[in-house]
């Protein structure tokens, strides 16, 4: 006899899945680069300069990994030392929280998601279920001086990752995992692009001139 098959007819199809907040709510950047690159570095002059809330991915992940009581703090502490990505749920979890607690409590709408997304999968997560990003500011800079800037870090940071054997790590995950995402919303015409060899200056005002090119300017010049 020939096994039942499930009858389609009573079977619905899934709901999509809607972001949280359209292009319209909020304006989302992702601030990608290696690490070292200066992205945090770039995200505080954009903060103060735009008005942005900056929502560090890693700092978000590190909090979370001291929050006592925390479910993930071991798992988050291992992956971080290891330079791994930590499993998208969480991530996009704690970014989420963040975002709608500041619409809610300050109404601003403007973010810089730095550090994020790190993988295809939270890319993809994060605009479903979040909010579509404008587009992604992206970093650019060789290995040699991204690993200078992050033993230097390592002497005051007291980061977990900031030592020669991580740094190897995370660059390997940056240029496997991380770069592939870079390449995916460049062939959406969604990167803009900088180089970060420069010293923070210099590269500030290339970051201003492009995202004018993006119709964004500092606030006190509106
Ligand atoms: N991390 C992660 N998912 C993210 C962002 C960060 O798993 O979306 C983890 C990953 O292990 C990474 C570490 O957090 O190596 C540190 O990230 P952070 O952005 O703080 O480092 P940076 O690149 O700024 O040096
Ligand atoms: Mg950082």
């Amino acid at each position: 006899m020939a096994p039942t098959r499930p009858q389609t007819k009573q079977l619905k199809a899934p709901d999509e899945p809607v972001p949280l907040l359209s292009q319209e709510d909020a304006t989302v950047i992702f601030v990608l680069g290696g690490p070292g690159s200066g992205k945090g570095t770039q995200c505080a002059n954009l903060k103060k300069d735009y008005g942005f809330v900056h929502f560090s991915a890693g700092d978000l992940l590190r909090e979370e990994q001291d929050r006592p009581g925390s479910e993930f703090g071991e798992r988050i502490s291992n992956d971080i030392k290891e330079g791994k990505i930590v499993p998208m749920e969480i991530t996009v979890q704690l970014l989420k929280n963040s975002i709608w607690d500041t619409i809610q409590k300050e109404g601003v709408r403007k973010f810089l998601i730095d550090g994020f997304p790190r993988k295809m999968d939270q890319a993809l997560k994060f605009e479903e279920t979040v909010c579509p990003s404008k587009f992604t500011l992206f970093f650019d800079c060789p290995e040699d001086v991204m690993q200078k800037r992050l033993l230097k870090r390592g002497e005051t940071s007291g980061r977990a990752d900031d030592n020669e054997e991580s740094i190897k790590k995370r660059f390997k995950t940056f240029v496997e995992t991380s770069l592939p995402v870079v390449e995916h919303f460049e062939k959406e015409g969604r990167v803009v692009k900088v180089s970060a060899v420069p010293g923070p200056d210099e590269v500030y005002e290339d970051v201003k001139k492009k995202l004018e090119e993006w119709g964004m300017k500092p606030e006190s010049k509106k």
